[in-house]
């Protein structure tokens, strides 16, 4: 079976004017589709550029990524963000919700974009999903971290993503709101088969998911299966 994830030397390096740093050094491993699998290790270790690649939201210095089998190591960045809209679903950090458009907008644009009929109403199903049906007209800044993280799931659901990657997706949550989110996302996996990969700090997470990639200064160091 071809796996939903495919990385083969993966190398990310940045040029400076003095010398060249080295982020990811040959990175290699496959993701089987419909698994749960975490990313660990230290800070700076390059955890998150790791996933932006994996996502195709950025480019590999060299290296092949595929993902769902199709190349995405040297596509363009149109071309990119075509198979993203496809197949993916990205939940960042920091949210990055638009901050000019309501949580019901901030959902719907990825709908738009992948051409749907009647959005509204998905996306009213969608933020009913995260619990957040009463917050549809608020703009992010209007609400707490928690409510964001939980539109930035919405939206990314919207995709009916084959693979939703996570960075630190209960990084800025309290307990209980990081339970509700975990939840949310583990659902998805149960329910629609979506692959799962999270950057993540939270042991307790990590343990969840059914195999652990550990990185250190941007070598893959350790790849366990869990036994989940
Ligand atoms: P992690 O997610 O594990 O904390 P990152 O992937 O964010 O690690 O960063 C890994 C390394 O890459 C860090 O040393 C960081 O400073 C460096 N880095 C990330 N993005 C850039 C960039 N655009 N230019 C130069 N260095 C970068």
């Amino acid at each position: 079976m071809t796996p939903i994830l495919h990385i083969q030397d993966l190398t990310k390096t940045y040029q400076s004017t003095v010398k060249t740093l080295t982020v990811l050094d040959h990175i290699n491993f496959s993701i089987e589709e419909g698994s749960t699998v975490s990313i660990v290790g230290p800070s700076g270790s390059g955890k998150t550029t790791l996933l932006g690649l994996c996502a195709g939201l950025d480019r590999s210095t060299s290296g092949v990524v595929e993902l769902n089998g199709i190349r995405l190591d040297n596509l363009s960045e149109d071309a990119r963000a075509q198979v993203r809209n496809q197949y993916v679903g990205f939940i960042f950090q920091n949210f990055q919700l638009l901050p000019t458009l309501t949580a019901l907008e901030n959902v719907m644009v990825p709908l738009e974009l992948r051409g749907e009929k009647n959005i509204k109403p998905q996306a009213l199903d969608l933020l009913d999903k995260v619990g957040l049906l009463e917050r549809a007209h608020h703009y992010p800044a209007q609400l707490s971290g928690g409510e964001q993280q939980r539109v930035s799931l919405a939206r990314a659901f919207s995709n009916k993503p084959r693979i939703l990657f996570a960075d630190e997706p209960t990084g800025n949550l309290d307990a209980e709101t990081s339970e509700k989110v975990v939840k949310l996302i583990f659902d998805l996996n149960r329910e629609a088969g979506t692959t799962l990969v999270l950057v993540t700090h939270d042991a307790e997470l990590a343990a969840k998911t059914q195999r652990i990639l550990r990185v250190k200064g941007g070598k893959l160091i350790s790849d366990e299966r869990t036994g989940v």
